[in-house]
This record gives structure tokens, sequence and C-alpha cells, in this order.
């Protein structure tokens, strides 16, 4: 299968809405059949020789059966994209794959059918030459990951009811990255090691409600609102996770001189390291503490009308190192007002941390090298959540990347507008999976 075939392939992925909603019952299924009679016709070989198992209605898993008994791999992705928002501006249509300035645009290029494709042309093609992997080699294409689904979670049933515990799963997250960081000119292949857990804990408060026009001093509205002010007083406490450690010792080499040091010794100057990133803006202080925002605030139906009932919606990212309870002991800390209720609702912790110091890890590291020499490998903690995280529950070395240089404006369009994958980048991207199927040691 040659590279322009593969590119006309992801193409034709890429033009089937496959959108997802929260609401399931707004999710279309033609799209994704349609997907799956597309796919199964772009990848001939693959469907013939590999072990397909349907999951729920729209999520595959496919067997590769390998040469050795020892303990399998499973490569990830997912079929479904995030809906369109009307108003947004968009240079190319979302699902046209146009190809400008050398590149594919559209909605799923990067966010995941760049990866889809990836692992699939890989496969293709190895089997083309007859190659057979040393070990079983599982697909897991979910098509419920953007709202969060039941998919994931059913895939790894089935993994467990086979006896599959696999050596180690990869799945999106990390990229090859340029302008990851300020000052450092080299892009980092970050593979995420872990992920934030999302959570929301609603808030209520009740009261007598009543008409406007006798107003009582502390009601529902008026806790609430307390409430989120003092939240806001009280941000989580800053934190280093080992993984975020590691990846100031790796890129400090390549930092700016007068970075250098703090990086190289973030370790012993944590305080120090802290305080930065708290200070340098949204994005890195989210990389140091839970996070929490104040999204959904509902209160009274009228104007005329005081709420017997308010609420407030808190969305938590948890930093590894903090669980969901001691989570909601700092938000219930913080609030300090015992007449106001927590719910939690969508509860996730964190995803315990994979290896680093370990032969899987390594193997995707050095595979990065391989094929990326610029670039420098490093453990992250990501920030997003990913479907990989329902595989924690049967694999200790999970790994999140995807291996295409993506810009800041790339990483930016993700879930936004003007999402567009290189074509080249794609392409070397699929020698990438490749190339990690081949090495897979006995
Ligand atoms: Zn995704």
């Amino acid at each position: 299968m040659g590279d322009s075939e593969v590119v006309e392939k992801l193409r034709a992925l890429v033009r089937i809405p496959t959108v997802s909603h929260t609401d399931e019952s707004l999710i279309d299924p033609a799209p994704f059949e349609e997907f799956r009679r597309v796919l199964a016709e772009a990848f001939p070989l693959l469907h013939e020789r590999l072990a397909l198992h349907q999951v729920r209605d729209h999520s595959l898993l496919f067997r590769w059966e390998g040469s050795g008994e020892a303990d399998p791999v499973v490569l990830m992705a997912h079929i479904d994209v995030v809906p369109i928002e009307e108003s947004a501006p968009g240079q190319h249509p979302p699902f046209g794959a146009e190809i400008h300035d050398g590149a594919i645009w559209g909605r799923g290029t990067l966010d995941d059918k760049g990866s889809l494709v990836g692992i699939c042309a890989a496969v293709e093609r190895l089997l083309e030459q007859g190659f057979v992997p040393t070990r079983d080699v599982w697909l897991s294409f979910g098509a419920r990951e953007e709202v969060s689904g039941a998919d994931a979670a059913a895939a790894v049933e089935e993994l467990r009811s086979r006896g599959v515990a696999p050596w180690f799963v990869l799945d999106e997250g990390g990229a090859v990255a340029h302008e990851a960081f300020p000052g450092v000119t080299s892009p980092l292949g970050v593979v995420g090691v872990s992920e934030k857990g999302t959570t929301t804990i609603e808030l209520r408060a009740e009261g007598r409600g009543g008409h406007s026009s006798t107003p009582e001093r502390g009601g529902p509205t008026a806790r609430i609102a307390r409430a989120v002010v003092r939240l806001e007083k009280r941000p989580f406490a800053p934190s280093l996770p080992e993984p975020t450690l590691e990846l100031f010792t790796r890129i400090a080499p390549h930092a700016p001189l007068a970075l250098r040091p703090l990086f190289a010794n973030a370790r012993r100057l944590q305080p120090l390291v802290k305080r930065a990133l708290v200070l340098a803006g949204p994005e890195p202080a989210a990389l140091v503490r839970t996070t929490m925002a104040v999204t959904m605030l509902s209160g009274s139906p009228a104007h005329n009308v005081i709420a017997s009932s308010a609420t407030a919606a808190v969305n938590l990212r948890i930093l590894v190192g903090d669980t969901v309870a001691s989570a909601t002991e700092h938000v219930r800390k913080a609030i300090a007002d015992d007449s106001i209720q927590l719910d939690l609702v969508d509860v996730n912790e964190p995803s315990p941390v994979s290896p680093t110091d370990d032969p899987a890890f390594e193997l995707i590291t050095s595979t990065i090298t391989e094929l990326f020499a610029d670039a420098v490998p490093t453990p992250y903690v990501v920030m997003a959540a990913t479907d990989s995280r329902y595989f924690t529950a049967i694999c200790p070395r999970v790994y999140r990347f995807t291996p295409f240089r993506m810009t800041k404006a790339q990483r930016e369009s993700i879930h936004s507008h003007d999402e567009h994958i290189g074509v080249e980048d794609f392409l070397h991207g699929v020698r990438w999976y490749t190339r990690l199927i081949e090495r897979l040691p006995a």
C-alpha cells in the first residue's frame, strides 16, 4: 500500500461525520456504520487476517495473533469526533478532508483518525510483507471517546473476560510537540504516563424561596455566590508529580541558558519551580495543581421569584497525588458552609502513573528517537481524559502518544477549528507505528 493510497484512506474516513453527543439519543448511527464499511474496504488484509469483535454498537476490537505467547500489546485510537459549532470560524470545511499547503484539513485528522488510519496502514503494510508480530497485537478503536461513553469500559471487560493482561497499552495523548515549552527549541516527544481525573461536584443551597418583593438575607443564591467566591480564593496547593519532575530533568539541556539550572535542579528547587509555574499562566499552573472551574450555575426561573434552591457545578481536574476524596474535602473546607450540600457527579480518579524505568516505556521512547531524531522523549501528565484510563484496570503500563509532529497551533485546533495534519507528518507517523510493531520483543 503506497503512500498516496494511505493518504486517500485517511481523507475518505475524515469525510465521514462520526460525531458523538453526550446525549446518546442524538447520535446518528449511519456515519458509524459507513465508517466501518469504508474501513473494511480500505484495509482488506487487516479485515481478512485479524479477528474482529464488535464492542457495543460501533466500537471495534481486533486481535492480530502473534507468533509467541508473551503478553500482548493494545494499540488504541478513536472513531468519533466532537460536534461542529455552527458559529465557529473555519478556513476549510470540517468534513472536507481537503489538501492545502501540504496538509489534510478536517475534524479528526489529529484527534484521532490520523492515529487510527496510521495504525491500520502499518498493520496492512506488515501483512502485505507476510510479517507476523512476536506477540498478539490488539487494536481497540472506540466510538464514544469524546463523550466518555461506556464503550472503552466494555472493551476492557471483553479483554478481561478473555484473560488478556496487556504488556502495555498505547493511546492518544502526547505527540511530537513543537513549541511545547517557552524557550525550548527542540520538539518534545511527550508520552503521557498519567492523566488528570475529571470529577464534578454539584453545590446546592436550599431555602424558603418566595416573592422577590420580600427578600430575606442569606438566601440560596447568596450562599452559592459566596461559596463560588470562596473557592476562587482557595486554589489547590501546587505539587510536582514525579513525571513532571522527570520532564524538567530531561528538557533541562535543551532549555534556555538562564533556565537550565532551575530545570536541572527542579527536584531540589521544587518550591521555586511550583511558584514560577503558578505565576506563569493558567496552562503552566494546571501542570502543577488540581484545578477547579465553576461551570453551571442555576437559581430562580423568573425575575420576580426568589430561588428556593440554587446550584453551581464545580468541575475538578484532579492531579495525581490528590484523590476525589481529598479534593472534595478541600472544596468543603474552602466553602466553609454546612448549609451547602455537595453531590458528586461524574467521578474519575487521576490515573495511576505508568513506569518510566521500564522496557515498554524504553521501547516507545527509543522508537521516537529512531524516527524523530530531533525530539526529546519525555514522560508527562496528560491534562485531558482519554479512553486509555479504563485500561489501567487491566494494565499497569498505559502510555499516551501519537507519532505526529504538532505545532502549538495544531494542538490548539483540536476540538476547535481548522484541525489539520501535514501529509508528510502523517506518513511518518505510519512508519513509526510500523517500526513499533516490528520492534516488539519476543
Ligand atoms: Zn481524542
